[in-house]
């Protein structure tokens, strides 16, 4: 049995992700010797003890960082900064920093600054999910086989990074490091423009005369039903993801809209050539996922 990766380790936001990472590490006894809790919801703090996902549970964020030698934020990426204002002066000298934020820009910005000098910041981002959120929604499989993207800002203690990559391998994780400006762009095209996409045409669909919106749920298997699973996720998360990445999902969105109107422009004029072309470009997308196990 490999040794245990950190002696105490917090989490920040007991939700999907938070308590995701609480089941693993409490699953194996190499990731974690003790696992502190903090959510600002005493509902899902209460929840997370019912659920035996720590071994101590504070309401107080300061006093739950004090003494680990590890602490991931698990809150939308919104409350980063007020977080990081809390727990800076708490940290313990020598700690790992990091989080689990779907951007990165955002949390260099609003957390960087405030890490203590003698700290290791190593934010991470397990690019694992699904519409639930909660800590009822987390389960110990959720990171197997999927990818955890960590952005380091240069200079980085290697040995920090590296502590960081393995608790993720043993998540059953597979690791890269990325830039965190690259890390933005790709998650704008991979993940936030999807998300953008199905919110945008649930509310089409919403906003149409009652017999029809009717006939959208009856007959939504046809395509639809995929759209609302993903429209199904966190309000708050998402809108967070959206306002925090804000620069590179709006320049994947002009894209997508330039060619959305050339496709508009195919149907217009009966260019099936043009049609099956980009449809045999999906299929070939998706094909590829499936080879690569990431469908
Ligand atoms: P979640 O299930 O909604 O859980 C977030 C938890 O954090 C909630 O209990 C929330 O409480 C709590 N929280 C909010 N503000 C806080 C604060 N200031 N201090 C302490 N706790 C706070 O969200 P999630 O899906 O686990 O997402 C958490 C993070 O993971 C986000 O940064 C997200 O971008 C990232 N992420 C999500 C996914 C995904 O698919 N869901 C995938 C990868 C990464 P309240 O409910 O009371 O606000």
């Amino acid at each position: 049995m490999p040794e245990t990766l950190f002696r105490r380790l917090t989490l920040i936001g007991i939700g999907l992700i938070g308590s995701s990472i609480a089941r693993v590490a409490r699953e194996r006894s190499d990731i974690a010797g003790e696992i502190v809790i903090h959510d600002c919801s005493p509902a899902a703090l209460t929840r997370a003890r019912a659920l035996e996902l720590g071994d101590r549970y504070d309401a107080d964020a300061a006093a739950a960082v004090a003494g680990a030698d590890a602490v991931i934020l698990c809150a939308p990426v919104g409350a980063f900064a007020a977080i990081a204002e809390e727990i800076a002066g708490h940290l313990a000298p020598d700690a790992i920093l990091s989080d689990v934020g779907s951007t990165k820009q955002s949390v260099l910005r609003d957390v960087g600054p405030l890490v203590p000098a003698g700290v290791h910041f190593v934010p991470a981002h397990p690019l694992a999910g699904t519409e639930h959120s909660g800590p009822d929604a987390g389960f110990s499989a959720l990171f197997e086989g999927r990818w955890c993207l960590l952005t380091p800002p240069p200079g980085t203690d290697r040995a920090a990074v590296g502590r960081m990559a393995e608790l993720w391998r043993r998540t059953g994780a597979m690791v890269e490091e990325m830039d965190a400006v690259h890390h933005d762009r790709v998650l704008a095209i991979v993940s936030h423009l999807p998300h953008l996409i199905a919110f945008t045409i649930c509310g089409t669909a919403d906003d149409l005369a009652d017999e029809t919106r009717q006939e959208v749920l009856q007959f939504a298997a046809t395509g639809f039903r995929d759209f609302t699973r993903i429209a199904a996720s966190d309000p708050t998360m998402w809108r967070d993801v959206f306002l925090n990445n804000r620069e590179a999902l709006l320049e994947m969105l002009a894209r997508f809209l330039e060619d959305a109107q050339a496709m508009a422009r195919a149907v217009r004029w009966g260019d099936g050539g043009y049609i099956e072309d980009k449809v045999n470009r999906g299929r070939k997308i998706r094909r590829n996922l499936i080879e690569l196990k990431q469908a």
